[in-house]
């Protein structure tokens, strides 16, 4: 299952709108019953950009999944390449998405990335330790 995730999120990377960082990230979040949803990142020059994850789990819960349910996501695979590279390589969350996730995933959720040629698995309390309500 982490080998799909991984090979979506790399195809959705290619729709990043990344002009000024020229980082696009993909990003593709599992939900219990087996569904992925997808996210990429969306720079903006004016006003706050918005990371992949954070687009992966809107279009989820814009799309009927449960914003209160912490059981019902399980992993979201994380990548990232230079625009001008079809080398993928580790992108982690940043605080703004780590924060957000903690809202939405118990403890045991899985956050994975690419890296040197394997997949590399954390947890959200990895990331984001003795955070408020996890
Ligand atoms: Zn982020």
């Amino acid at each position: 299952m982490y080998e799909e995730l991984l090979k979506k999120a790399k195809q959705v990377s290619y729709y990043s709108h990344s002009p000024y960082n020229k980082f696009c990230v993909g990003a593709a979040l599992l939900t219990r019953s087996g569904k992925i949803y997808t996210g990429c990142n969306i720079d903006n020059h004016g006003i706050s950009s918005i990371c992949g994850e954070r687009v992966a789990f809107t279009k989820a819960f814009s799309e009927g999944e449960p914003t209160k349910d912490k059981e019902n996501y399980v992993a979201i695979m994380v990548v990232g390449r230079k625009e001008s590279s079809d080398k993928f390589e580790a992108a982690i969350p940043c605080g703004y998405c780590r924060q957000f996730m903690s809202e939405f995933v118990n403890k045991n959720f899985k956050v994975l990335t690419y890296e040197e040629g394997r997949i590399v698995e954390y947890t959200l309390e990895d990331l984001l330790p003795n955070s408020f309500d996890l």
